[in-house]
C-alpha cells in the first residue's frame, strides 16, 4: 500500500522524501511547484527536479485560528507555516512539531499528516527542526 499524499505532483519521490521543482534551462530560475514555463524570463524550456531536502527558516508565522474551508485537518491546534530556503527556491510550507521558531534555523524536508481519510491517513510535506 503506497502513502497517500494530497498532491502527488508536489513530490519528486516519497521514500525518501523530495519536493519535485522546475528549472528553466536559460535562466536557471527554480520554481515550486514546478510549472511548464519560466516566471522569471518567460522561458519554456524548464526541466523537473528534485529540489534540496534541507534548508533555513526565512520567515514564518504562527496561526491560532483554525483555517476555513477547503482547508482541512482532523482536529485543529495551532501551527506554524514558513517560508523555507533550499538554496534554489524559497518554499511556503508547514512548519513541524512546535510553535515558535527563529529565523535562519536549519530544518529539513519530512512528510506531515494531513487529515485521516477512510481510516487512512494522507501526507503532505514540511520542514522539521534538524536540532
Ligand atoms: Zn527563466
Amino acid at each position: 500500500m503506497g502513502i497517500q499524499v494530497v498532491d502527488a505532483s508536489l513530490f519528486s519521490s516519497l521514500d525518501p522524501v523530495a519536493l519535485q521543482g522546475s528549472a528553466c534551462v536559460a535562466c536557471a530560475a527554480h520554481v515550486f511547484p514546478a510549472q511548464a514555463t519560466c516566471p522569471m524570463c518567460a522561458g519554456t524550456e524548464v526541466s523537473v527536479v528534485a529540489l534540496p531536502t534541507t534548508g533555513t527558516v526565512w520567515s514564518w508565522t504562527t496561526q491560532h485560528h483554525a483555517p476555513k474551508p477547503p482547508f482541512r485537518t482532523d482536529e485543529f491546534a495551532p501551527f506554524s507555516i514558513g517560508y523555507v530556503d533550499l538554496g534554489p527556491v524559497i518554499v511556503e510550507g508547514w512548519l513541524l512539531g512546535r510553535i515558535e521558531w527563529v529565523i535562519g534555523e536549519p530544518v529539513r524536508l519530512a512528510l506531515a499528516k494531513a487529515w485521516t481519510q477512510d481510516g487512512e491517513p494522507v501526507f503532505t510535506y514540511g520542514f522539521e527542526s534538524v536540532a
